[in-house]
């Protein structure tokens, strides 16, 4: 298996005569926590968009595990494994933290969802979403209402319902944004804990967070790559300050 999980050649977006995104070759190594970082307008989200086909390239190609899922539909690059988080409005306020992460359970099993409906299957699916919700410290919450959550533990909800839809590659947005310290390093610790076995791509703006978990970092810039490497390399790159103070 190669160690490259995710590949872009010379991808491009366009919209109206803008170029957003320009001729990026990002390689992601597979296991990694790779972070997406660049003041704002670099083009980050509009990579997320590209990745997960929410938008369509206008040129460039992306590789995932060796195949070209360049023409791929959204729900299609799902089913390979490529999960972007859920936004915090996809989780229902309503539900319970168990009913939520099952939900999500449910939406990954799809069209088999009948199969569940059995009293033994039901009860296999509970399990499996109480166990996600421990792999994230939620397990004594599981009966709350997500509602009443604290912001730093609906994030961590999230990851549950995305680790529901059992990712290879997951795609944080902003993971630890509007969080105070406290809850800044609790959502650190539980990304580096469940990259185990997996593979992370983050669009981060905390330096903090970035320089204690992740492995790699592509600095974007008017949609081009300014530059790549670990973060000693990078924060000490002269371009890279000067995007950042010129920002
Ligand atoms: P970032 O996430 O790094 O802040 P974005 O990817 O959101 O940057 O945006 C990159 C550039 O592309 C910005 O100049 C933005 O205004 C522009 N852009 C993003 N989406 C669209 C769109 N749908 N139509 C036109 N321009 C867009």
């Amino acid at each position: 298996m190669s160690d490259t999980i995710l590949q872009t050649t010379g991808l491009t977006k366009e919209f109206k005569g803008f170029t957003a995104v320009s001729d990026v070759n990002l390689a992601v190594r597979r296991g990694s926590i790779h972070a997406l970082i660049g003041p704002n307008g670099a083009g980050k989200t509009t990579c997320f968009n590209l990745l997960t086909k929410f938008l369509v390239p206008t040129s460039g190609r992306i590789v995932f595990n060796g195949q070209d899922i360049t023409q791929e539909q959204p729900a299609q690059i799902a089913r390979r494994g490529v999960i972007r988080s859920f936004q915090i409005s996809a989780v229902f306020p309503n539900f319970t933290l168990l009913e939520n992460v099952r939900l999500a359970l449910q939406r990954k099993l799809g069209t088999s969802y009948h199969f569940w409906r059995s009293s033994k299957s039901l009860h296999q699916l509970d399990d499996r979403a109480r166990q996600l919700l421990a792999e994230v410290g939620l397990e004594d919450l599981a009966d709350e209402v997500t509602v009443n959550l604290p912001y730093g533990r609906k994030r961590a909800l999230e990851i549950a319902t995305t680790l529901a839809m059992e990712p290879e590659l997951m795609l944080l947005d902003e993971p630890t944004q509007g969080m105070g310290h406290e809850d800044v390093d609790r959502v650190t610790q539980l990304i580096k804990k469940v990259s185990a076995g997996r593979t992370i791509l983050m669009v981060e703006h905390n330096m903090k967070v970035i320089s204690s978990i992740a492995d790699r970092i592509t600095v974007l810039q008017r949609g081009t790559v300014l530059a790549e490497g670990n973060y000693a390399e990078v924060s000490s790159n002269p371009q890279v300050m000067e995007a950042y103070m010129g920002s």
